[in-house]
Order: structure tokens, then sequence, then C-alpha cells
């Protein structure tokens, strides 16, 4: 089977006070809010696109904001994406170091056992954030006034999956899903897709003996992979079943079309089409500036609009 998997599209995370959020992803990180939707399955509640410029697939993050909600604080575990990281060059670390500690964020050094300087810290929800600085990220970062595209974040950079056996995950990931083991070095296996760059990256941690994960507030409910098109996405939902996982079908996503799985150790894993984009429904310029609503909810806007928080950004 050809390379069907193109790198990372996009990590998603329950999370709790909207507007911290925006303030943490937005105002501290500097991403571009791209998208300000809501919850396809839950329209109660808002759901954040963080990018670059135009929401490049391999630079989301996006949260579903719960606070309120009834919704229980998660605990990080087994069967989890317990750190989502941020690339930014290393030449920019020293400057991150300074933002972090300048907005009362306390970090910690985590350089990787791959080479790399890192920060690790927590967003207000309470998931782990790390920025790694890499040595080579093409990507064109999205700047504002008081972060220059030396110092940008480029996108997700990987995540760290906890999980109990990480070789039959590593055996979805190496057989079925176009990666190949670039590392592994205390405790951590390293894969990645294509030219290994960040955005494509895949850590396993072995978690033989933690506790299963909760899901709730601060934790991250699931990464997605990209493929090019609906065919690919198509190909492989073919395949996924034929190994006897259970996989959803394609659902519309509206910037996107999606199916899910649960790897064998239990964490959620998106499929996700590169195309349409987030311009689909408001042009580059303005993206994230309206709520948007999908079409079959447009009719009920009022009623979702009055109850969600507002948020300044
Ligand atoms: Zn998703």
């Amino acid at each position: 089977m050809d390379a069907l998997i193109r790198g990372l599209h996009h990590v998603t995370a329950t999370v709790n006070d909207a507007q911290q959020d925006v303030d943490f992803y937005v105002g501290l990180l500097g991403q571009r809010l791209v998208k300000k939707t809501v919850n396809f399955d839950n329209p109660g509640v808002y759901h954040f696109y963080y990018g670059n410029e135009a929401g490049t697939p391999g630079t989301i993050m996006t949260t579903f904001p719960y606070k309120g909600m009834g919704v229980r604080t998660g605990a990080n575990g087994a069967g989890q994406i317990t750190t989502t990281s941020f690339s930014a060059p290393a030449a920019a670390l020293p400057f991150w170091r300074a933002r972090l500690t300048e907005a009362k964020v306390p970090f910690t050094e985590a350089p990787t056992p791959f080479g790399e300087e890192a920060l690790l810290f927590d967003d207000p929800a309470g998931l782990h954030i790390r920025i790694v600085g890499a040595p080579r990220d093409d990507r064109e970062p999205w700047t504002r006034p008081d972060i220059s595209a030396q110092q940008a974040i480029r996108g997700i950079h990987s995540v760290a999956l906890n999980v109990r056996h990480p070789a039959i995950t590593a055996g979805l990931l190496t057989e079925m899903m176009d990666s190949r083991q670039v590392g592994d070095d205390a405790g951590i296996t390293r894969f990645a897709m294509g030219e290994a760059q960040p955005g494509t990256i895949v850590e396993l941690l072995e978690a033989r003996d933690d506790h299963a994960a909760v899901s709730g507030l601060g934790t991250v409910h699931h990464v997605a992979f990209a493929v090019a098109t609906p065919e690919d996405q198509l190909r492989m939902r073919s395949e996924l079943l034929k190994l006897g996982l259970g996989v959803t079908d394609v659902l519309d996503r509206q910037y996107f079309t999606s199916i899910y799985f649960r790897e064998p150790n239990g964490v959620l894993f998106e499929i996700a089409t590169l195309p349409p984009g987030f311009a689909i429904d408001e042009p580059l310029e303005r993206l994230g500036t309206a709520l948007k609503l999908p079409p079959w909810e447009e009719h009920r806007r009022a009623l979702i609009e009055s109850h969600l928080p507002p948020v300044e950004y």
C-alpha cells in the first residue's frame, strides 16, 4: 500500500474555561484562532481551533472548553495522550523561557532523549504542554507583533502516548500508518512519517503499571492523522476494518471529514482529510472572527449563542 498518512492533522483536548483557553493559546503561545465553532456532537460547547495562518493540518490544536457543563476533571494514566508538544526553532528557547516566566507560567527544563531542548508546562486546564526546540521545521508560522517569525511556534511537534503495551501500538504505526521508528531511549520510543519533521512524530511511553486514564477536563481527547483525500480515507478505513478494529463511518466535520477508532491500547485515533480546510465558510483574513456553525445547526443559532460564554481575543 502507498503511504496514506501524511503526518499529524490535529490534537483535540477537553479543557475548562473558554476565555483562559483563548488567552493561553492565542495570547501566550501566539497561535491564531482559525475557527470558532461548536462541538458538532454537543453544540452547547465551543470548539476552538488554533493553528498557523490557514490552520494547516499539523499545526492545529483544538479544544472543547467544558467549564460548568458537569464534566469531571480527568486524570492521566495508561491509554491516553499525556503530553502535546509544539515545535519552535531551537534558537528561540530563551525567548520562550522569558515569555513563560513573564506570564508566571511555571515550567521545567525537559530535554528529550533525542537531543532537543524542551520546556514542559501546563495549560490552564492542566494539559501537559511542551515546547520542543527543533533543529529544522520548514512550516510557515503565524506571527504577531510580540512574537517574530524567528521565535514563533511552527505547529504541533508530536504527541506522547502512555500505553501499557507499546509493541502493539508500534505495530499499528509501522505496519498500517506509514511510520517508522526513529528513536528509542529512556523508555521513550519515537516514530515518525516521511522526513521525520516536527508534525509527523508520535512517541510511545511504556506505562505498564499505570492506572487507566480518566477522560475529562484537562486531558487530550484524541489525536488526528492526515490523509490527502476522501478516497485515501476510505482506503484507510477498509484496511483498519480488516484488522478487526472498530472504525466509525465517515463523519462530516465541515473543515475535513473524519473516521475514528481506538488503537489497541485504548487511545482514540482519528483520520482526517486535508481538504477542504478552514476557508470554506469565511475568508482567510477573517478566520476565527465569527461563530461558525455547521449548516445543520444554523436554524438553532440564537439558542446556541445564548448558551455560549462570551470570549475576547
Ligand atoms: Zn478531531
